[in-house]
């Protein structure tokens, strides 16, 4: 009697253990998003943070502070998850950043010389932030503002929707401009970035998203493998304003139409190298603007993990992680000079004092609209 009962019970229990771990399963094997607080702002605003998870196990976590990539993870060659970005631990982090970790920026990503444009018979002056330039944004850029957050899930993945109203003459800038960008974390590893954003008077824009890589999850980035499909790049002068020639790669430490590691020819004796303290430069993408296309690659062999970046935009701003130095980083990391690398999608630097790049004028009635691929794969 008392045997068939202590049986009757490990079957109850087991009646009631299937069904749990059944829907913890279920919950890892289709994606979704879940929301917690991240902290506050020193007037009292709350900031959230979103983990979108796909149905592979892969976690982007993302805040509505600058509507910033705070960790995202990927598998190596055997399937091991490992955070690939640069980052903060907390808000505070993020708040005193300098180096733009993940964060979206705008209006004009990159360089402005002397914070100067005109437009439409006006001249317009911007915060000088860098070296006597406008950079990023100015001094509160989309990356240190509140952004609004809208999350939900459907067959095709985890989304995370962030708006910001960015009003007229904030940072200088003509124009009240709506911004919405929305990433998804889908079920092929891909982080995609949808940018839209309209205007109520003529106005600039240039977005980018400015995560910084390790696919190694440690160490520096010199022995990652990069192609970039970009046969001419945008030489600069030594503040890193490009002087408006497009230059061919070829002969160059700047060819990297074929895959090459970042770190073989970073030390060369070249001009543009050193004005840039390393690459800094935007690249001139081999196609069309406005159609999405493969942009660059980047393969990491001691874990074998692979990043595509595709886009719509026409450039793409590589960035070797050249002014990092002491910072402290995610769980304890110290990053230094070149443990991170930006592939920048974007149109050219100081496009609005250079009539032949592609334009950045953003027109009442008319949309801006971008979207990039970060897509992780291994072998
Ligand atoms: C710029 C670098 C700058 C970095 C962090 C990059 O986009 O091109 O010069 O140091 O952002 O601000």
């Amino acid at each position: 009697m008392r045997r068939s009962h202590f049986f009757l019970t490990l079957i109850m229990l087991g009646i009631f253990a299937v069904p749990h771990d059944h829907f913890a399963m279920q919950k890892a094997s289709r994606s979704h998003v879940e929301k917690q607080t991240f902290g506050q702002l020193t007037d009292g605003t709350s900031v959230d943070i979103y983990t979108l998870t796909n149905k592979n196990g892969m976690h982007a976590k993302i805040t509505n502070y600058g509507a910033t990539v705070v960790s995202l993870t990927a598998p190596d060659r055997r399937g091991q998850m490992t955070d690939v970005t640069l980052g903060y631990d907390n808000l505070q982090g993020y708040v005193a950043d300098t180096k733009y970790f993940g964060a979206i920026v705008g209006r004009y990503a990159n360089r402005i010389a002397k914070g100067r444009f005109s437009l439409g018979g006006n001249v317009y002056t911007l915060a000088q932030n860098n070296n006597g330039n406008h950079l990023h944004g100015g001094l509160r850029g989309f990356n240190k503002v509140v952004w609004n957050a809208a999350s939900r899930t459907d067959a095709t993945g985890a989304h995370l929707k962030l708006s910001y109203l960015s009003k007229d003459k904030e940072e200088g800038y003509p124009g009240n401009l709506a911004v919405t960008i929305t990433y998804t974390l889908d079920n092929n590893n891909e982080l995609k970035i949808d940018y839209l954003a309209t205007t109520d008077k003529e106005t600039i824009l240039n977005l980018t998203n400015h995560s910084y890589f390790n696919l190694a999850g440690a160490g520096n980035i010199l022995g990652h493998e990069l192609k970039i499909n970009a046969d001419r790049f945008t030489p600069t002068d030594k503040t890193s304003i490009p002087t408006g020639e497009l230059r061919s790669v070829r002969n160059t430490p700047f060819d990297f139409t074929r895959s090459t590691t970042i770190g073989a020819r970073i030390e060369a004796q070249d001009e543009q190298l050193l004005f840039g303290n390393g690459y800094d430069h935007n690249f001139v993408l081999n196609k069309k603007s406005g159609i999405l296309a493969l942009a660059a690659e980047v393969y990491e062999p001691t874990s074998g993990r692979v990043l595509q970046v595709s886009t719509t935009e026409p450039g793409v701003q590589f960035y070797s992680g050249n002014f990092l130095k002491d910072v402290q980083g995610k769980a304890g990391k110290v990053y230094q000079k070149r443990d991170g690398f930006c592939l920048e999608t974007q149109h050219f630097a100081d496009s609005p004092n250079e009539p032949q790049f592609p334009s950045v004028v953003l027109k009442p009635g008319a949309v801006y609209k971008q979207t990039t691929v970060y897509k992780f794969s291994a072998r």
